[in-house]
């Protein structure tokens, strides 16, 4: 099995080659059709199993499929002068895996008129807030700092159309649910049904569980 089969747009597909991944982790093999398709999904895994491109490579495959719908490219001097509405939204429960998978989202947005950001707490806000002024498609975040710059309303996610939870078993271990909740209500604001929602998360227990009715629907399931 390789990334070739399915339906991966070629742009992505090449930064998968330039990337090196040949073989697909069980994961990525589960996830990308799946996620293609327009499908919820809640995947347990854990770190290291490639969850990331699980994820990454089909929500960029199908945005990117659809660009000019969803006019990513954007005007001439940016969208510095408004909000920023990011059209991916990735959800992390700490610096290190949040930057993690900004580096990824890089890699796979390559010669895409895509742009990723990443705000997490613990750093300058004016610094992040400057590069979402050059503009943000893809914003990686980890809950707090999302908040804070939601309640500044520099952020808008009104036009989230993929939302991901990643390792949220971990937020929730940290307290960030009441911080998620708000989140995903802010992003729920969209008026045509069409955000798509994925979980990530090591272990399955209840609080997860019941995240996942609360957030999901047309839901696929993994588990390891
Ligand atoms: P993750 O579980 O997403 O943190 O990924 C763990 C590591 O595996 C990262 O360094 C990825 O770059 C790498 N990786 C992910 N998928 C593949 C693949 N299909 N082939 C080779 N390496 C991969």
């Amino acid at each position: 099995s390789t990334f070739d089969e399915g339906n991966l747009h070629p742009m992505i597909r090449e930064n998968v080659k330039l990337a090196r991944y040949s073989t697909p982790t069980p994961v990525q093999k589960y996830s990308i059709p799946i996620i293609t398709e327009g499908y919820d999904l809640m995947a347990c895994a854990q770190t290291g199993s490639g969850k990331t491109a699980a994820f990454l490579v089909p929500i960029l495959s199908n945005l990117f499929e659809r660009a000019k719908k969803l006019a990513i490219s954007r005007p001439p001097g940016g969208r510095g002068r408004g909000k920023v509405e990011p059209l991916v939204l990735i959800l992390a429960p700490t610096r290190e895996l949040a930057t993690q998978i900004f580096d990824e989202c890089r890699r796979f947005t390559y010669k895409t008129m895509m742009r990723p950001c990443v705000v997490y707490g613990g750093a300058d806000v004016r610094t992040q807030r400057m590069e979402l002024s050059k503009g943000c498609d893809v914003l990686t975040a980890t809950p707090g700092r999302l908040n804070d710059f939601l309640n500044r309303t520099v952020i808008s996610l009104s036009r989230v159309k993929y939302l991901v939870l990643d390792e949220a078993d971990r937020m929730l271990d940290m307290g960030f649910e009441t911080e998620i909740r708000k989140i995903v209500q802010k992003s729920d604001l969209r008026e045509d049904g069409t955000r798509q929602t994925l979980m990530f998360s090591a272990t399955f227990p209840k609080k997860i569980q019941e995240l996942a009715r609360d957030f999901l629907s047309k839901t696929h399931v993994f588990l390891t």
